[in-house]
């Protein structure tokens, strides 16, 4: 069983596009705090959302120095956003033996789109990202977490390798939608490094009943 752990912002959340978003921005001391403890841990997984520009200045350095991989799930619609990832930093991302993935245009849940809005979240970002990349595309990071099955249908259809939630359980190998742990702005080491041990454990039981309404409704 994997865990992916997803980080949001790194350092100081200046201006908040989303309300609570700052909650799931995380110290830089702590973050790379964080880092030092998953270091050689099997199984055990890593991505950033949502594009910010501290996924490059302060993410991926930190990767690097502890040999370290993750996968970058950005945004089409801030590539020239002075507050995040522009084609540049996604070339050196990828030149850097990262992995760029997709979290569509405009950060908005893909639930309940219309099929032209489908298209510019799940086809037409994709494009734009592999092009500034410079690279395929071939995941994608589900915005706020949110699905139900006519969506999973629409990026199947799609081609994506994988889709990544954010249902907090570990998933196994192969498994085409997979469950990440986001951490938050109060996360420890101790506290991630509880998530990984306790991978198992019955208290995600609640969160993979969560997941299968999601799946089926
Ligand atoms: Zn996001």
């Amino acid at each position: 069983m994997t865990v992916e752990i997803c980080f949001h912002g790194i350092g100081v959340c200046e201006r908040e596009r989303e309300a609570g978003e700052a909650r799931y921005w995380m110290p830089e001391a702590e973050f790379l705090r964080v880092l030092d403890a998953l270091v050689g841990l099997p199984d055990v997984t890593l991505s950033f959302d949502d594009g910010n520009r501290s996924d490059i200045e302060i993410g991926l350095p930190a990767l690097q120095e502890r040999g370290l991989r993750a996968t970058f799930f950005a945004l089409a619609g801030r590539l020239d956003d002075a507050a995040s990832l522009h084609p540049d930093d996604l070339r050196e991302l990828a030149g850097a033996g990262m992995t760029v993935g997709t979290h569509g245009w405009d950060h908005i849940p893909w639930r309940g789109l219309t099929d032209h809005d489908a298209h510019r979240e799940l086809i037409d970002a994709r494009g734009a990202l592999a092009e500034a990349a410079g690279t395929d595309v071939r995941t994608a990071a589900l915005p706020l977490g949110r699905y139900d099955r006519r969506l999973l249908a629409r990026l199947r259809g799609a081609g994506y390798d994988a889709v990544y939630s954010s249902d907090r359980l570990p998933f196994h190998d192969g498994t085409w939608l997979r469950a990440r742990y986001s951490v938050t702005a109060s996360d420890t080491p101790a506290s991630v490094q509880r998530i990984i041990v306790d991978r198992s454990r019955s208290r995600d039981v609640r969160n993979r009943l969560v997941g299968a309404v999601k799946r089926l409704r």
